[in-house]
């Protein structure tokens, strides 16, 4: 049968971790079909991000317009927007309600610390966005205040809701108490936590690109978005799981696909 597409506006990693690299991992790994825009060219391995050349917008919007013309994507998600000019690109299909299904994952920073996204150009795609994926780092930049507790993780996903994304999920898997990972969803009908038992392991590189292309690729097979969240949890949790004693790299090493 053929595969419904997914694509991914997002940052390319060198090191295959993150970004691009990862989402079409995911695709592959979930049977449907990736494409995919590249955003920004990054040089990182498992230590970091060590340079971020972005792309020109009119060079986003070729790579849009080739796919849109001829593979039009079921779903979508959008990580690194490195540049307002980017932003823009992506921005005017999103208004063109060229990206059904769109999810978008507030990419800011790398847990290296370095700079990779803008704040104005998720703030200006949100209002498109049928599922927004921010981690509490990327919530507080967002909402304006510190989200650090769980409460706080339920407020700023309602608060985030309020701009136009129809859910939020704000992901807590960096916390480092407990032995949980909570993530606070916002939906129409109210808050909700998913809990899942915390995976202990330092290769955790990718793990938010890696959620939110499985919940993009599950809303490409026609899941509800309630199953798709269920089911990105489960397949990031997976993936911590299966590369939980990989040696790859003197770093931050990757997941499982
Ligand atoms: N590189 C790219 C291209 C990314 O999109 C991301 C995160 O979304 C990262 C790096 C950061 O990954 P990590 O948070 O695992 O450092």
């Amino acid at each position: 049968m053929t595969p419904p597409i997914a694509l991914t506006v997002a940052g390319s990693d060198s090191g295959g971790g993150a970004g691009i690299q990862a989402d079409l991992k995911v695709f592959a790994a979930l049977r449907v079909y990736g494409t995919s825009v590249v955003t920004a060219a990054t040089a990182q391995n498992t230590r970091g991000v060590q340079d971020v050349y972005p792309l020109p917008g009119n060079v986003v919007s070729a790579q849009l317009n080739s796919l849109l013309d001829d593979l039009p994507p079921a779903a979508t998600k959008t990580g690194m927007l490195a540049t307002a000019e980017v932003g823009a690109a992506v921005l005017a299909k999103a208004r063109a309600g060229l990206l059904p299904n769109l999810v978008v994952d507030p990419v800011l920073s790398s847990s290296s610390g370095r700079r990779l996204g803008v704040v104005g150009a998720i703030e200006r795609l949100l209002p498109y966005a049928l599922v927004a994926t921010p981690n509490r780092e990327e919530a507080s930049a967002l909402v304006g205040w510190p989200v650090t507790t769980p409460a706080d993780m339920a407020g700023a996903a309602g608060q985030l809701a309020a701009g136009g994304p129809k859910f939020v999920v704000v992901t807590g898997g960096d916390m480092v108490a407990g032995d949980e990972a909570v993530d606070a969803v916002w939906t129409e009908a109210g808050t909700r936590f998913l809990r899942y038992p915390r995976i202990l392991t330092h290769n955790t590189h990718g793990t938010g690109c890696t959620f939110s292309a499985a919940i993009a690729a599950r809303l490409a097979l026609g899941d509800s978005v309630l199953d798709a969240l269920a089911f990105g949890k489960q397949y990031v949790a997976r993936a911590l799981a299966g590369a939980r004693d990989w040696k790859l790299g003197g770093g931050t090493g990757p997941l499982d696909h």
